[in-house]
């Protein structure tokens, strides 16, 4: 490793400037020790506005009330909200069963559940805040693609390709945020263990007869489940689970067609279906790397972990690995500490992994128990499902632990809530 600082040494390197990469660049903008920036380096392979930017496409995310509070924590919300739609009520109901519950902010003294925003708006605004002239310490290759990465004890030293041209960079830190494909994991042979669940989420937006009020709704069917959320322009984002050829089939219907079978799916509780846009079909997985961290390097977000969209907690997810990590970055540089030593970097990274396992468990259980309860068409777990969900409705202790998971309030007792999940800047 050579020893000169030049334009292209770092502090951290973030590989993938998707939805969790940028997040974490935006969350430690400006950070600085002493006068000395954190230098960060953003490795992007598709520029924002490509048709095969894979992270700011056409789907929405439900953001939780607890993702809310870490972007007002890192200063972004303002610029945020204008995009979001806030969700009131969440309606959960079982299509043939009687079960029906309805989880409400006004039980729950919250201003809002959580929120609806396109991930286009977030990719637009993250970049926005990446690129602004007052941000010094963040510098964006994009499009460049790791080609080459190599770690010692001493630093990192990443190869990339840029405009055919390779370019070396070196870093103290990398972090893995290139999502379930990671070229990082394969590079350092990180695995992951892998559950297909032999199904796909069919997205669209949708344009109802009547107004949605604010109210998501998530109805388990016998196929999967199928979620309305509300967005803005009183359209809603419509994702269904399917089997996978029924998905693609499903696809290609002409759009009278299409609207006729979700309409059949979902019912009329928002009137007729009126308008339809694109719609784009994504493979399910459980998916979790074999290693949360290895040398100087550390993942987050799909990257370390991708679960079922069933209850919108994939980004929610990454965004509480980017609360801890930043924050830990914060406190070493806080106190002094020597980011190039093995032994500083080796306690941070260990606390991280520590933090954030249970966390992690917790949302995988969460999310295959609802897919595997929910997703099942024999008779008797029928019957059971329609009772659990009536149990959650007048059960109001259920009740507020299934909305605090939904609002992504439930970490665990051996969780770190670091000062973004109180919405507190770093
Ligand atoms: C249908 C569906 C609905 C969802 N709904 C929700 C929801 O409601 N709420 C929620 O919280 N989550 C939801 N999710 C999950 C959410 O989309 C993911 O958690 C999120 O995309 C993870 O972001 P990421 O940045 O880790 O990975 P990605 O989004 O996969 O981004 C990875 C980035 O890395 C870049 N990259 C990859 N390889 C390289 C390389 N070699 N060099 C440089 N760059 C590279 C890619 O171009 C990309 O920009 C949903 C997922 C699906 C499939």
């Amino acid at each position: 490793m050579q020893e000169t600082k030049t334009d292209n040494d770092f502090d951290l390197i973030i590989i993938g400037g998707g939805l969790a990469g940028a997040s974490l660049a935006c969350a430690l903008r400006n950070i600085a020790h002493e006068n000395t920036p954190l230098k960060i380096a953003v490795v992007e392979a598709f520029a924002l506005d490509s048709d095969a930017q894979p992270s700011y496409d056409d789907r929405t995310v439900a953001l939780s009330y607890g993702s809310r509070c870490i972007f007002d924590g890192m200063g972004l919300w303002r610029s945020l909200s204008p995009y979001a739609q806030p969700i009131d009520t969440i309606h959960i109901s079982d299509r043939g069963h009687f079960g029906v519950t309805r989880l409400t902010k006004e039980q729950e003294g919250v201003d809002a559940l959580g929120y609806v925003l396109e991930n286009r708006s977030i990719g637009q605004q993250l970049y926005a805040t990446m690129l602004d002239d007052a941000v010094k310490n963040i510098s964006l290759f994009c499009p460049a693609q790791l080609a080459g990465l190599q770690q010692d004890e001493h630093g990192v030293s990443v190869e990339l390709v840029v405009d055919g041209e390779i370019k070396q960079l070196k870093g103290k830190l990398l972090v893995a945020a290139d999502g379930n494909n990671s070229q990082v994991m394969k590079l350092l042979a990180i695995g992951n263990s892998r559950q297909d669940y032999q199904q796909s989420a069919l997205i669209t937006n949708i344009t109802p007869g009547k107004k949605h009020n604010n109210v998501a709704y998530e109805r388990f069917t016998d196929s999967g489940p199928l979620a309305f959320l509300p967005m803005t322009e009183n359209r809603c984002s419509v994702v269904w689970t399917l089997g996978t050829q029924q998905a693609e089939e499903l696809c290609a219907l002409d759009e009278k067609d299409f609207i006729a079978r979700l309409q059949e799916r979902f019912g009329y509780r928002l009137g007729q279906i009126k308008k339809v846009g694109s719609r784009h079909v994504y493979p399910l997985f459980l998916q979790s790397a074999t290693q949360m961290v290895q040398g100087r390097v550390a993942l987050i977000g799909n990257a370390a972990h991708s679960v079922h969209p069933v209850a919108g907690q994939g980004f929610n997810l990454a965004l509480r690995d980017i609360a801890l990590l930043s924050e830990l970055l914060v406190d070493s540089l806080s106190a002094g500490d020597d980011l190039s030593r093995p032994e500083v970097l080796q306690v941070l990274l260990q606390e991280y992994v520590s933090q954030r396992e249970q966390d992690i468990k917790r949302v995988y259980r969460f999310t295959d128990t609802l897919v595997k309860t929910f997703s099942n068409s024999i008779s008797p777990i029928g019957h059971l499902r329609s009772i659990s969900l009536q149990l959650v409705d007048i059960v109001p202790d259920i009740k507020h632990q299934l909305a605090l998971q939904s609002m992504g309030l439930t970490l665990g007792s051996s969780t770190r809530l670091t000062r973004l999940n109180r919405g507190l800047s770093l």
